[in-house]
């Protein structure tokens, strides 16, 4: 088994055009994932100079390139919830903000020719739990109702049971607009295209601090390579890992990074991936400690979920890994015997809202904190920040709202065992 995602060991590496560090730029990305590659290719489009600068050898080789696959619409926490906070008319605009997400997928895979399996198969939310079946009618009801999403169907037992080849669910709600993709092969493709519109791409190339130049938004970006002046900075480093207790440190106060892993077994031939999971969709479980699966092109099940409450390490990994292997015997025991090719993990770049941030501070641009559910949003927000930054402030649907430091959060997240151990009792009493 490689201790390696799949993603990125099945798809081609992209190899940036050598260049020096510039010396000056118009627009410097700090993060070469989605959000910098997306935001990379828009701003280049318009003509401007830009540099993506990413701490590691290659480009999307953390969340962006170890996730589980999915391309779901819908809001990572419950609409109903959300508009019980923020009202109706926010939590409906930010609800379709991840219609357009998947939408601006959709299109970039389209208009840059990527080749990366892109389907619109839907979302399945499953229940473990014939309780849970209530509250998914609720929310089905309240989306239709709110008139926003008219595209989601409830599945009864025998519905979900044609075609997922598991004992385990007791009906699910089905969301139609979501898709999926080849993440390796996806994030390939778009690197290429910020690169063919003239951005640069440095890997190797962390940023450890930025120093602002007067009262503006231009910037000093400091690397172990030189130094690169910005008019514009985007900050687009995920959970990172890289840097960041100094001058962009204000970020470690407000985003959580806590481990999801992923299991992908060998391929299981068309017939028997067919059986499994006849429809091809992206799959979750109702739980707070849940589980995602899909299929690959080749037959592969890709199955996932925050087995532990851990930062991702090869050690993690593995460990996780056999905890998901019991998930993946328990919902599909027709699997027991069946090899695990590839096992990792990855960090998730959670907010205390589950919602994502965008905006400006101290003169730098930022978008992140998509919370386990940000394969659409972040390619989404790298366009809309490129608009932000070109100076349109309504591009950013995630404009105005509020993002105090995290009580107690300094860093290092000593506090997720504790979560953990909470959100398993919650999932056992539920
Ligand atoms: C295991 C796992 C499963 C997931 N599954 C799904 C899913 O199925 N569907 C879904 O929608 N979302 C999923 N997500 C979330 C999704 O992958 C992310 O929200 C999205 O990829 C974030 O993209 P990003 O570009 O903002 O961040 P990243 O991809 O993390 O990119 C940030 C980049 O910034 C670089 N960087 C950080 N600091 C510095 C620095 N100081 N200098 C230079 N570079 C720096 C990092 O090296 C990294 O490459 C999952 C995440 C994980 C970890």
């Amino acid at each position: 088994m490689k201790l390696d995602s799949y993603w990125t060991d099945s798809a081609p590496a992209f190899s940036p055009a050598a260049h020096a560090l510039p010396a000056q730029v118009d627009v410097a990305i700090v993060g070469g994932g989605f959000t910098g590659l997306s935001a990379a290719l828009a701003l280049a489009k318009r003509g401007a100079r830009v540099a993506v600068l990413e701490a590691g050898t290659r480009v999307a080789a953390e969340a962006s390139g170890r996730n589980g696959g999915h391309v779901n619409n819908g809001l990572a926490v419950d609409y109903a919830d959300v508009a019980a906070k923020v009202g109706i008319e926010k939590a409906r605009a930010w609800y379709r903000a991840y219609d357009d997400a998947v939408d601006t997928v959709a299109r970039l895979v389209r208009d840059e020719a990527i080749d990366c399996d892109f389907m619109r198969h839907g979302k399945l939310k499953l229940a473990t739990r014939a309780n849970q079946m209530a509250a998914l009618e609720r929310s089905a009801e309240r989306l239709v109702g709110d008139g926003v999403d008219t595209d989601v169907e409830i599945l009864d037992a025998a519905q979900v049971h044609s075609e997922v080849q598991s004992e385990r669910f007791h009906g699910g709600l089905l969301y139609k607009r979501s898709g999926q993709m080849h993440m390796g092969r996806f994030a390939h493709g778009l690197a290429e295209a910020a690169q063919r519109h003239g951005a640069q791409i440095h890997t190797g190339t962390a940023v450890n601090r930025i120093e602002r130049l007067g009262q503006g938004h231009a910037h000093r970006l400091h690397t172990a390579g030189g130094t690169v002046a910005a008019q514009q900075v985007l900050l687009a480093t995920g959970a990172t890992r890289h840097g960041g207790y100094g001058s962009f440190g204000w970020l470690r106060r407000r985003i959580v990074p806590i481990g999801s892993f992923i299991v992908v077994t060998e391929p299981l031939g068309a017939e028997r991936a067919q059986a499994l999971l006849a429809a091809r969709r992206t799959y979750t479980t109702v739980a707070n400690i849940h589980h995602y699966f899909r299929l690959t092109a080749d037959h592969r099940l890709v199955f996932g979920g925050r087995a532990r409450f851990a930062i991702s390490s090869p050690q993690s990994d593995a460990a996780s890994g056999e905890i998901l292997r019991t998930g993946l015997a328990q919902t599909f025991p027709q699997l027991g015997a069946v090899r695990l090719d590839y096992c990792w993990g990855g960090l998730v770049d959670m907010t205390q809202d589950r919602l994502p941030h965008a905006g400006e501070r101290d003169g730098l641009y930022y978008a992140m904190g998509y919370s386990g559910h940000g394969t659409q949003m972040s390619v989404h927000m790298g366009e809309r920040m490129a608009a932000v930054m070109n100076g349109d402030a309504s591009a950013n649907p995630w404009q105005g709202r509020d993002w105090p430091a995290i009580p107690g959060h300094f860093g290092p997240p000593w506090f997720l065992p504790a979560i953990g151990l909470y959100y398993s009792l919650k999932d056992k009493l539920a």
